[in-house]
């Protein structure tokens, strides 16, 4: 126990527990103790970072970048960033327009941390990546949550947004494609929403962490290609975690108008400093040598996504968004809720979560965690056998509900 003068700080106490920790310690304990538990859950590619990439972290160790780099990221990694920007999209940056975090998350924590203050508002369109609220909380901003619809693909809603804006909105969270959806947004919802940015002077927030694990033909719309205005009122985050599976190295970076980038290193160099120098030449590694690993992550995605969709759709009352990018499936399972099992009733997406993990043995991801109750979140960056086994026992989980 805590000496009584010893109290936890308002900024924390105001952010709410996370919905998934009691579920999370639940698989874990089970696993501990041996149960065959099929995991759903995970947010991280299973293929291993590529071997060049892990060569160039164990070459720059041996050539001794083992010491403090510039707070921002070394200059090299920030020039590729800003080379690669021009190559994909057309996008003329400089290096002082970059910084490098510890990862993307870290990197949109420094965002809001620089942009926020009391009573400034947020809109956060739901389904939303977990994080998103807490880090608007903790930087003292309002997050004000615009639900999405599943009807619609998820597709950013340009109507609920304009109900949702105030005069104080000074900031919106654009996620395309998303976590936990999929959903990539389309060029008519972007086009309003770009309008509706510039006319009211918000801050765009672009995480495009899962930009190239899309599943369409062809690029994926980006507001900043959809209206060039937007430039001094964009800041884009993105990173290696994903797209390279390095999600261990903490290598992320934003992108955007020089005073909020440099707001964000002064918030950085009395923080983190700048992020591990061996992982920021593994990073310049990945983004500027062979191009073909996000290939062959959509090529091992492809056919899990196509069962996975399949599966849970041939399930009476589930309904499933084909997701467009990312590598998660979010089934709607609220045509259960209510029913019970051995007289516990299933009220909502953790009950049916805990449900899932006690009685089937799959870890999942409540959506309540996500800003949506109705569904679960699937990760399947995980074998085909194992989605094979793990459909089949949700199957029969759902079956066995009165
Ligand atoms: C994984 C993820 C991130 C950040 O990942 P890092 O591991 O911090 O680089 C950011 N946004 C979304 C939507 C993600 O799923």
């Amino acid at each position: 126990m805590l000496p009584e003068k010893i109290t936890l700080a308002d900024r924390v106490l105001q952010v709410p527990p996370s919905p998934t920790l009691a579920v999370n310690a639940k698989a874990k304990a089970l696993r501990a103790a041996g149960a065959d538990i099929l995991n759903f859950s995970v947010g991280e590619p299973d293929l291993s970072t590529p071997a060049h990439v892990c060569e160039a972290g164990k070459q720059a160790i041996d050539a001794g970048h083992t010491r403090y780099t510039p707070v921002a990221g070394i200059v090299e990694l920030r020039e590729a960033i800003c080379a690669r920007f021009r190559k994909e999209h057309g996008w003329e940056y400089v290096p002082e327009q970059v910084q490098v975090s510890c990862g993307g998350k870290h990197g949109l924590y420094n965002i809001f941390q620089a942009i926020l203050n009391p009573g400034d508002e947020v809109l956060i369109p739901a389904p939303y990546w977990v994080s998103y609220p807490p880090m608007v909380q903790l930087a003292g901003g309002t997050p004000v949550i615009v639900p999405l619809k599943e009807e619609n693909d998820f597709d950013l809603d340009p109507t609920a947004l304009a109900q949702y804006a105030t005069a104080k909105t000074k900031a919106i969270i654009l996620n395309s494609p998303s976590n936990p959806t999929g959903a990539v947004y389309t060029r008519a919802s972007l086009e309003a929403v770009a309008k509706m940015a510039y006319d009211h002077g918000w801050l765009v927030v672009s995480d495009d962490m899962y930009e190239e694990l899309t599943y369409a033909e062809g690029k994926i719309a980006h507001i900043l290609n959809i209206d060039p205005r937007l430039k001094e009122q964009l800041v884009i985050s993105n990173g290696v975690s994903k797209s390279f599976a390095m999600t261990g190295w903490r290598i992320g970076y934003s992108v955007g108008p020089i005073e909020v980038i440099k707001a964000m290193n002064k918030i950085q160099s009395q923080s983190t400093s700048n992020p591990a120098a061996p992982s920021q030449y593994a990073a310049l590694a990945a983004l500027t040598g062979p191009q073909d690993f996000p290939a062959q992550l959509r090529e091992a995605f492809l056919p899990r996504r196509a069962f996975f969709v399949k599966a849970l759709r041939a399930i009476k009352g589930v309904t499933c968004v084909n997701p467009m990018g990312a590598f998660y499936v979010f089934p709607n399972f609220s045509a259960y809720f209510g029913k019970s099992f051995q007289g516990k009733t299933i009220d909502g997406s953790v009950a049916l979560a805990d449900y899932f993990l006690s009685e089937a043995k799959v870890a999942s991801v409540p959506g309540a965690a996500f800003g949506a109750d109705a569904f679960i979140r699937f990760s399947f960056a995980t074998s085909m056998t194992v989605i094979e086994k793990g459909m089949e026992r949700i199957r029969l989980a759902l079956a066995a509900l009165q």
